[in-house]
């Protein structure tokens, strides 16, 4: 019964060759030898001196539903330039422990001054202490040895009292053999799987699997201790008969998604129709006023008022002024200028009077021009009929904020087209990958009979309609068999094309139920709930998994394995993927609108699920919005959700819920209104 420590060795030179580090090696040996340490190194990562791969390494394992004791790094604590190690760890830590820090600075003094050179962070992140250590083998042997005996202790209370519960024996005994007494706090709910399968898989987090891309930092262990899912290797007879994932809450799960949604990635856009629906990622400042020039807003004559006011009597008319661009001569009182809508007004003029407001009284000879006109207007006003320079757009306002989506009723681009404005920093919208799964998929429209045992795919069409209806790119990735070596395929290079997957099938408790074990066992990736407490979509997955950019930065994508039966996967979709989508491209609030509904009949509910029950809202008479079921429920059933455009939050319960009662609903789609109650309205 040991703690389990994972080292991290940070050095660009031992990442291209790993056969060059030595540090890690000598951790290693410490940690099995040195007779006060409790640990065993359960893994050795190697990365290099980038920020983004330390902290995707240092993410993932501390994140893991299985997170290891102590994370020991080593190398990267010095002054050189690329030494970034304390500056990418310390983030990441929820609490700092100066002490530990402290004893070890204060015992590499001892031997050396050069101890003033390295800068080491420690600390906890979930249940696990991290230390960094400098990166020569003997001072970070001398850094480790210095607290090795209080490491336990230490990495105990992080790992919470659920861990001494679940080995207390153990930890008696290694409480006493550090030197120090009971009494782990807290209330934790890590479960560490300490039983060994006695099987090793090839597959792991990070590993290479020798594609011949770069896929990661390099690992040299086997995870034997981390995933969840089941071993497929280990066929149907050993596959656990108890879903592992904890059953979550559709708040908690969603709460999940919330925090490990990527971020949203600004980028320059053209100003064109292709915006509507993007979010802006900067406020948005008129360029120019508009109108940019004095235009008149009537079609008439431009004038200039006397002192006096009065405007009545007869005027010659001088000038024409179209809306067209061009040069006007000054108007002078005692002359009127003939004016379109929209044209500028000649200099000095002070009003327009609006044509309706005058009469012809002469022309000229051929008949075909105004000569003069007589004003019928009296007490005339500056300004009357004019838009002033900038009166509806004043230059150097923001006329768009950051966060503001683009939509298509046209005021939004019609604001950035108004003043010139051609490009504008927006939010990149995901690309959206759709995969079904299951060997006995086919698609839709292959001609001819089924035979025992085919289903079409309904999933991929459904789900990339829906998709493409909230304003998404997306990527068909067809079906893939039941095969996990394929699965991983078809995965890796979906990572590559799209931003975001969503699968379909293979979530259940069978022995081809590939998705999680994929996604964990070979994608290195993090599942983060596989199991919600909702009818339909019990087995809705959520993972993120590790992702090199281009730029050489590590980023995390997600996925969304969503249930295979059709109904389901719609409601999953709606519920979960689509929020995910809305925070990676900054749409705020995140997901479908919630309305308030009356159920127009008696409602059947689940003893213990919250059911989403597809349903039809309209509009009453009263303006309260009513719901009826689509009915037949079952999660196979797609036609639960034909001309559905809400779902009703059902709470679980012992007896139905009865007509009248106010429930919750996602809306999905626009809300039908009677013809005849709105005309009698
Ligand atoms: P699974 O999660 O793979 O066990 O699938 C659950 C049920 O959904 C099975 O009856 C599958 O045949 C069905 N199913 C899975 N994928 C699809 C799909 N793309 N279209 C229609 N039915 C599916
Ligand atoms: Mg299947």
């Amino acid at each position: 019964m040991s703690l389990v420590a994972v080292i991290v060795v940070v050095s660009t030179t031992a990442r291209k060759d790993p056969s060059t580090d030595s540090s890690g090696e000598a951790l290693r040996d410490l940690f099995h030898s040195d007779v006060d340490s409790q640990f065993n190194v359960a893994e050795k990562y190697i990365v290099a001196d980038a920020e983004g791969e330390i902290r995707e390494v240092i993410t993932s394992l501390t994140e893991s539903p299985n997170p290891p004791n102590l994370i020991v790094t080593t190398g990267g604590t010095g002054f050189a330039i690329r030494d970034i190690t304390p500056e990418a760890v310390s983030p990441l830590l929820s609490k700092h422990a100066p002490g530990l820090v402290h004893g070890m600075l204060a015992a590499s003094l001892a031997v050396t001054p050069f101890a003033t050179m390295s800068r080491p962070v420690a600390g906890v992140r979930g249940k696990t202490v991290i230390l960094t250590l400098p990166g020569s083998p003997k001072g970070a042997k001398e850094n480790l040895q210095a607290v090795i005996k209080m490491l336990p202790h230490a990495c105990l209370q992080a790992a919470g009292a659920d861990s001494r519960k679940l080995h207390a024996p153990g930890l008696a005994d290694l409480e006493r053999r550090a030197g120090v007494a009971g009494g782990v706090e807290g209330q934790g709910q890590g479960h560490r799987h300490h039983h060994n399968h006695g099987h090793s898989h090839g597959h792991s987090r990070f590993h290479i699997h020798g594609h011949g891309h770069d896929s990661g930092p390099v690992r040299y262990t086997t995870p034997s201790e981390h995933p969840v899912s089941n071993d497929p290797s280990l066929g149907p007879s050993r596959r656990q008969r108890e879903s592992p994932y904890p059953m979550l809450s559709v708040t908690d799960a969603l709460a999940l998604v919330k925090e490990h949604s990527p971020n949203p990635e600004a980028l320059t856009a053209k100003v064109d129709s292709k915006l509507v629906g993007s979010v802006l990622a900067e406020d948005v400042t008129a360029r120019e006023n508009v109108p940019a020039f004095r235009a008149s807003i009537v079609d008439g004559y431009a004038v200039v008022i006397p002192s006096d006011g009065n405007m009545k009597g007869v005027f010659p008319v001088t000038a024409v002024s179209h809306a067209a661009p061009g040069e006007a001569a000054p108007l002078k009182e005692g002359e009127v200028a003939r004016i379109t809508t929209g044209a500028p007004l000649p200099p000095r003029a002070t009003s327009v009077i609006m044509v309706e407001d005058t009469a012809l009284i002469s022309m000229t000879e051929d008949g075909k021009e105004e000569k003069e006109v007589q004003i019928l207007a009296d007490g005339v006003r500056e300004g009357e009929n004019i838009r002033e320079v900038g009166s509806d757009v004043n230059q150097g306002t923001v006329i768009l904020k950051k966060g503001d989506q683009v939509s298509a009723v046209g005021g939004e681009l019609g604001l950035l087209a108004s003043v010139g404005v051609s490009e504008v920093k927006v939010y990149q919208r995901p690309i959206v990958g759709v995969l079904s799964t299951g060997d006995e998929i086919i698609e839709h429209d292959r001609p001819g009979e089924l035979r025992l045992g085919e289903v079409r795919d309904t999933n991929r069409p459904t789900l990339i309609a829906a998709a493409r209806g909230q304003g998404f790119e997306v990527v068909d990735l067809g079906i893939a068999s039941d095969k996990s070596g394929l699965l991983e395929e078809v995965l890796r290079s979906a990572l590559r094309r799209v931003d975001l997957v969503i699968t379909t099938g293979g979530v259940s408790m069978g022995e081809l139920d590939l998705l999680k074990p994929t996604i964990e066992r070979s994608l290195g990736g993090t599942i983060h709930f596989g199991r919600v407490a909702m009818k339909p979509g019990k087995p809705t997955t959520f993972a993120t998994v590790p992702f090199k950019t281009n730029a050489g930065e590590w980023t995390t994508k997600p996925i969304f394995s969503l249930p295979g039966n059709p109904a389901s996967a719609l409601v999953t979709f709606h519920l979960f993927v689509l929020p995910c989508l809305h925070f990676m491209a900054g749409i705020q609030p995140a997901g479908l609108p919630q309305v308030p509904v009356v159920l127009s009949h008696d409602f059947p509910v689940d003893r213990s699920r919250l059911e989403l029950h597809r349903a039809v809202i309209v509009v009453r008479k009263d303006g309260t919005l009513q719901a009826e079921s689509t009915g037949g429920q079952r999660s196979s059933r797609v036609g639960s959700m034909k001309g559905a455009n809400a779902l009703l939050f059902l709470e679980s319960g012992p007896r139905p819920l009865p007509k009248g009662t106010r429930v919750g609903a996602l809306l999905m789609g626009s809300i039908e209104w009677n013809q005849d109650d709105v005309r009698s309205r």
